[in-house]
C-alpha cells in the first residue's frame, strides 16, 4: 500500500517555508491508518515490549493501536501542565520554536522494556528528549519508530546509537 499518497503534504504551515506533512487524510483512510500501525509494530514483534511511549499529540493516535498490536501498554509524554500526578521534565528545540514535555514519575519502572512512537521525526529534538525521559526514568530504550523521516533534517544526529525505525523516508 502507497502510504505516501494518503498523506497531504501543506506548504507554509504553522508557518512560512515549512512544509507540513499532515496524517489526518492517512488516519481516516481505514486500510492505511491499519497497515501504518502494522508498518510501525512489525520490527518489534516479540521483542518484548513492556510499553509504547507516544508523544503528544500524534504520538498517541498512532502509539495506542501500536501498543496493543505489540500486547503491551501504552504512557503519554505530554506538553507541560497537562499531566496530573508528579512529573518530570525536558525541554528540546522544535523545527519551528522550542518546548518541553513531561513524564509521570511513576509511568515506567526500571528495566521495562520501552518503544518510542511518534508521527514525524524532523530534526530530532521532540524525539531526543522523550528518549532522555524514558532513560532518566530508568526504561530501557528499545526502539524508536516514526512514521514519517524527514531525512534532510538529519534527526538522527541527535539521537546517536539509538534504535530508530521509520516507515516513510522524505
Ligand atoms: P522535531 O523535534 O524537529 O524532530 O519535530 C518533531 C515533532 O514536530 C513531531 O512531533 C511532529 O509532529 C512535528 N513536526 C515537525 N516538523 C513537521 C513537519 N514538517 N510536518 C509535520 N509535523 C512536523
Amino acid at each position: 500500500m502507497d502510504l505516501k499518497q494518503l498523506i497531504r503534504s501543506v506548504p507554509d504551515f504553522p508557518k512560512p517555508g515549512i512544509l507540513f506533512y499532515d496524517i489526518t487524510t492517512l488516519l481516516r483512510n481505514p486500510a492505511g491508518f491499519a497497515d501504518t500501525i502494522e508498518q510501525l509494530a512489525s520490527p518489534y514483534l516479540d521483542t518484548g515490549i513492556d510499553l509504547v511511549v507516544g508523544i503528544e499529540s500524534r504520538g498517541f493516535i498512532l502509539g495506542g493501536p501500536v501498543a496493543q498490536r505489540l500486547g503491551a501498554g501504552f504512557v503519554p509524554i505530554r506538553k507541560p501542565g497537562k499531566l496530573p500526578a508528579p512529573a518530570v521534565r525536558e525541554s528540546y528545540a522544535l523545527e519551528y520554536g522550542t518546548d518541553s514535555l513531561e513524564i509521570h514519575k511513576d509511568a515506567i519502572e526500571r528495566g521495562q522494556r520501552v518503544l518510542v512512537v511518534d508521527d514525524v521525526l524532523a530534526t530530532g529534538g521532540t524525539a531526543r528528549a522523550a528518549s532522555l525521559l524514558v532513560k532518566g526514568l530508568g526504561g530501557e530504550l528499545v526502539g524508536m519508530a516514526f512514521l514519517v523521516e524527514l531525512v534532510f533534517l538529519d534527526g538522527r544526529a541527535k539521537l546517536p546509537g539509538e534504535p530508530i525505525h521509520s516507515v516513510l523516508q522524505y
